[in-house]
């Protein structure tokens, strides 16, 4: 068997999504597990659409998540260029080709003759679909349709058999000549398009592996008819690749994940401060396991066991709570070193540490970490966990709602006892921290721990949720945690 080689081809219209990574990530990890070589391709050829935001946000997108390509933009590979947008010399000589060698033909007719052949085929109960009107033009015919100022299009001869295929995930798939009709590859502008430049480039690129979603099941049989007929006209190597249609990913209310749900998109997870890991884990579970009903594993594992006939043709739900939980597992097992180094840039962007973080602030990211690992499941949820500590003092804020549920009248009888006590203590440490509070808010007050603490919380660390109490007010040190009360006090 030839050398395993896969594509992932996204077009760049709009910010990647999830199901489209989980489409990369399968191919990926298909490549890695045979060896073989996972190629990059950019679908551009539909200027009205592609922009080159997408595809930078493209490329950036796949370095985040550590899906390197092998042949693709930057890379380059023996196959390039890799932008269609770049190639499209190629398709318009593989068209005259095709014309040429009787596989594909120019067809005249017009939208409106179109549409009335449809409503035709409609009312007879026929199927719908070109009926090869222009299939056998004489060259006069065509020369008088040129002089009605008609422009052709360019159709794809389909040879009018049944296209069988087993399909890597879903089996046998067969579809009858009568719903695969002749189909346009060549717009009347002289665009070509994704029929013919989906399959030409895998043709030249030798791709042996298709992965990819189940939308596109209805253009397999017309790709696989197209493959023949490149092979017949000597473009690419002469393989037809082996197809594994994806199961589509299901969002709220069992319906398609679609591009507009926010949860769809990729950008979301990265300025949530996912992980790259979590999320690839996640995405993972869409259609594929591990077997034996775990759940958490590292690309690494993935590939080693990745196998395609065992991903599963049944619709996956996505489930961004899981997603989540998932993520917070990865979060755990960093080291304090990885995760600080991951959250500065995190930190920095909330414009909690400035762009130079100094020793010291690295200092108390590194003291606070252990407190918040346990208790974030993102990146973004440690930040908001510790502003209070890190960011300046000036931009220190109590959440309002937090304030109103805690700092009433009983909350600031709290602070006003809480205040001279820790005032007087000298051995500014946890221990003591807490020791001075219970005896002067639990036992002296008589408040209940969760009322009196929440109340102290709130105003040392302005919020209600926080790294525990007694260690956030020993870091945050003994003058900024007494300001702090003192400012909650006066409101
Ligand atoms: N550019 C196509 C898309 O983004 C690629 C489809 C395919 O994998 O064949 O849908």
């Amino acid at each position: 068997m030839s050398k395993v080689r896969v594509r992932f081809c996204p077009s760049p219209t709009g910010d990647p999504h999830v199901g489209m990574i989980r489409t990369a990530l399968f191919n990926w990890a298909y490549a890695k597990h045979t060896g073989g070589t996972f190629v990059f391709r950019i679908e551009d050829t539909d200027s009205a659409r592609d922009s080159e935001d997408s595809y930078e946000m493209l490329l950036d997108s796949l370095r985040w998540l550590g899906l390197t390509w092998d042949e693709g933009p930057e890379v380059g590979g023996p196959f390039g260029p890799y932008r269609q947008s770049e190639r499209m010399d190629i398709y318009a000589d593989v068209a005259s080709k095709l014309i040429n060698a009787g596989h594909a033909y120019e067809c005249f007719c017009s939208q409106e003759e179109l549409e009335v052949a449809r409503e035709i085929a409609k009312q007879e109960k026929r199927t719908p679909g070109y009926d090869g009107t222009c299939r056998q033009l004489s060259d006069d015919q065509k020369t008088a349709y040129r002089a009605e100022g008609r422009k052709p299009v360019i159709r794809f001869k389909m040879p009018g058999t049944t296209c069988t295929w087993t399909d890597l995930v879903r089996g046998e798939l067969s579809f009858a000549a009568e719903h695969v009709p002749d189909y346009v590859l060549v717009r009347a502008t002289g665009d070509p398009l994704y029929t013919l430049v989906n399959p030409v480039d895998d043709a030249l690129m030798q791709i042996t592996h298709v992965l990819r979603g189940e939308d596109l099941l209805s253009s397999t049989p017309r790709q696989i008819a197209l493959y023949a007929a490149l092979k017949d006209i000597g473009v690419g190597a002469g393989i037809t690749p082996e197809f594994g249609h994806l199961p589509y990913v299901m969002g709220e209310g069992n319906k398609k994940l679609s591009k507009r749900d926010p949860e769809s998109s990729l950008s979301m997870y990265r300025n949530e401060g996912f992980l790259p890991e979590g999320l690839l884990n996640y995405l993972a579970l869409l259609g594929w396991s591990l077997g034996d009903d775990q759940e958490f594993f590292s690309l690494e594992t993935m590939s080693k066991a990745f196998d395609v006939s065992r991903v599963n043709p049944n619709p996956a739900r996505f489930d961004l709570k899981k997603c989540t939980a998932i993520n917070a597992d990865w979060i755990r097992t960093l080291s304090a070193d990885d995760l600080t180094n991951r959250l500065i840039p995190y930190l920095q962007t909330a414009g909690v540490l400035p762009e130079v973080v100094s020793d010291s602030s690295l200092t108390q990211l590194k003291l606070a970490i252990p407190l918040i690992q346990e208790r974030i499941e993102t990146l973004n949820q440690g930040v908001q966990m510790l502003s209070f500590l890190l960011a300046p003092d000036e931009l220190f804020k109590i959440d309002e709602e937090d304030r109103a549920s805690l700092l009433d009248a009983s909350g600031i009888e709290v602070l006003e006892t809480a205040l001279p006590v820790l005032e007087k203590l000298d051995n500014w440490t946890t221990e003591h921290i807490e020791e001075v509070l219970r005896v002067a808010l639990i036992d002296g007050l008589g408040k209940k721990p969760k009322l009196a603490f929440g109340a102290v919380r709130v105003a040392v660390t302005g919020r209600r949720i926080s790294p525990p109490l007694f260690e956030s007010a020993a870091l945050l040190g003994k003058d900024r945690t007494i300001a702090r009360i003192r400012s909650a006090i006066s409101g």
